[in-house]
């Protein structure tokens, strides 16, 4: 492994600016790799901890082109991204995780009958394309059930509740403009759960503990191990299908699998192609972070343990204004502020987050 594995020195690249990408550089330091962020943001908290930005849109050919010269290896970190011109750097730098992971990930409908090609169980679910096939789906789907853009919907955006026949219109009304949308029968769930999963570039799959997380409007508020309820006796299953995944897309990095606690057993929600919000706490909570273990697997290392580093560990997320009380939770001790350096704490902006471990 050791003769594959990038040297220190070399240059890492990653696509997207935000604190994911932050979070990853500050990873990569103590491996003595530099970091070269692509995104075409003005501000970007994960350039403002890097060695190099390419400010450029995401699209744009040429300067991917330029990027990926530039650098030993390229990743991603945001996953609403055209896919098409990512295929092209193969032939200038390595792309790890694959792009297949990508257009899987950024797509509701591919998701969900991936995850169901590999065993997996997902709500009821019914692809939408006009007012009268929507009318089909909620007859077929039955009601409640949740409307969902099918691209571009993060922490809750592009979706909308319909609880009895009255709201479909509503729904109708604030997504047709959204492309192809989902109708997804509403799961009565106990409890949400995530699976981080590392694979390294041998095959070596590693899994943390899964986290219970609980959202508040639709944003992740915290990230708890160890999960209580019936987390753990659905998890073999929920592991089951995630090496499954993982093995059929061959893929490198750190990934992430949103699943319900449902009647029957585990129900497959979402996957994220990168690392993802419900890991951070990762980062003192054990021994290697999830940002840590993409970093290995993207350079050609081999993963470090995942092993909880405490007896419970708690990350809240720090939305909007949240965070204006750094000063108060910076003085908590034993509690770890994670600030991303971000400019406006606009509502519902991730504006940082905080860790508690229990040792
Ligand atoms: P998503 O963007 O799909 O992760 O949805 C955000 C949140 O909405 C989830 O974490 C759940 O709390 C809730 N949600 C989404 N889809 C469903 C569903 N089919 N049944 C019940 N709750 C859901």
């Amino acid at each position: 492994m050791s003769g594959t594995a990038l040297p220190p020195g070399s240059t890492i690249g990653i696509i997207g600016g935000g604190q994911l990408g932050r979070m990853l550089a500050l990873a990569a330091a103590p491996f003595g790799y530099r970091i070269h962020i692509f995104a075409p943001d003005e501000e970007s908290c994960a350039a403002d901890v890097s060695a190099q930005h390419t400010r450029a849109a995401y699209d744009d050919q040429v300067a991917l082109a330029a990027f990926a010269d530039s650098v030993d290896v390229v990743t991603f970190e945001f996953e609403n991204i055209a896919a098409e011109p990512l295929h092209a750097l193969d032939d200038h730098a390595p792309v790890f995780p694959p792009i297949r992971a990508l257009e899987i990930g950024q797509d509701r409908i591919a998701e969900k009958t991936f995850a169901q090609d590999c065993g997996g169980r997902t709500a009821d679910w019914a692809v939408v394309d006009s007012r009268a096939g929507l009318d089909a789906a909620v007859t077929r789907i039955g009601l409640p059930a949740i409307l969902k853009t099918t691209r571009f919907g993060y922490d809750g955006k592009g979706q909308a509740r319909i609880r009895k026949a009255e709201e479909v219109d509503a729904a109708w009304e604030a997504l047709k403009e959204g492309g192809t949308l989902i109708l997804e029968s509403m799961v009565k769930f106990t409890q949400e759960f995530s699976l981080l999963v590392a694979r390294d570039r041998a095959g070596t799959i590693a899994f943390w503990d899964a986290p219970e997380n609980v959202h508040k409007d639709g944003i992740l508020h915290t990230s708890s191990v160890p999960a209580d309820g019936e987390v753990a006796q659905q998890l073999p299953a929920a592991r089951a299908l995630a090496r499954k995944i993982a093995e059929k897309l061959d893929y490198v990095g750190v990934f992430a699998i949103e699943f319900f606690c449902g009647p029957d057993g585990p129900v497959f929600n979402e996957m994220a192609p990168r690392v993802h919000n419900s890991g951070h706490w990762t980062i003192e909570g054990s021994v290697a972070s999830q940002f840590e273990n993409h970093i290995r697997a993207v350079a050609g290392l081999p993963l470090g343990s995942t092993a909880l580093a405490g007896k419970t560990v708690v990350m809240t997320n720090l939305i909007g204004p949240d965070a204006d009380r750094w000063a108060e939770l910076a003085a908590e001790k034993g509690t770890h502020l994670h600030l991303y350096g971000k400019g406006e704490a606009r509502p519902g902006r991730k504006m940082g987050h905080l860790t508690r471990v229990e040792r």
